[in-house]
């Protein structure tokens, strides 16, 4: 029997990380281990390894999928470039007004708001989970990155119930420039 490494359990901890977030949004700030490791792979590596070893939300979704997918095939155009780049475009788009939001209240122009943005519209109340006393900012970039990181997570178990499990990694914005990135490094050869 081949036994699993420490990277197979990764999902636990993408799991967590949702978790953690309703008890102290500064844990929020831990996502940017997911921004940051896939780029810094492709871009040292030129491949997608941490997409094939390292993603707990990839691995999260297999799990899940098992159980509660209807296992059917995507439609045609959202696997087109058009979709993944259009999603990409918008989802960083939203990421860095998301910046902007934080550092208007790093200069004090407006109030940190204590609320958690799903799907880029509905404003879900999340004072609870503000425990720490921190710069506003901080606090604020946490909220932004959480609400970032629930909804991509929500976009993708939508996915994941229609079609196949691991479906959203079609168009997800990581996986999207991580592929960018490898392509350009390994142009020519
Ligand atoms: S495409 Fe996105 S969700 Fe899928 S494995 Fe890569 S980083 Fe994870």
């Amino acid at each position: 029997m081949k036994t699993k490494s420490w990277n197979n359990y990764l999902w636990i901890a993408s799991a967590t990380y949702l978790i953690l977030g309703f008890f102290n949004i500064l844990f929020a700030w831990l996502g940017m281990i997911c921004f940051i490791t896939p780029l810094t792979i492709a871009l040292f590596t030129g491949n997608k390894g941490y997409c094939h070893k390292y993603c707990g939300r990839g691995q999260l979704l297999a799990k899940l999928g098992t159980k509660i997918s209807r296992d059917k095939p995507m439609p045609q155009f959202m696997r087109t470039s058009y979709f993944r780049y259009g999603f990409l475009i918008f989802f960083m788009t939203m990421f860095f007004y998301m910046v902007f939001i934080t550092q208007q209240v790093f200069t004090g122009a407006v109030d940190l708001a204590e609320i958690v943005t799903l799907l880029w519209t509905f404003e879900v109340p999340w004072a609870f989970a503000n425990a720490t006393h921190v710069t506003p900012w901080i606090t604020q970039y946490a909220f932004g990155f959480y609400s970032v990181m629930v909804t991509s997570t929500l976009i993708g178990i939508v996915t994941m119930i229609l079609y196949k499990p691991r479906s959203f990694c079609v168009y997800c914005p990581m996986g999207t420039m991580t592929q960018g990135i490898c392509k350009l490094k390994n142009q020519g050869e």
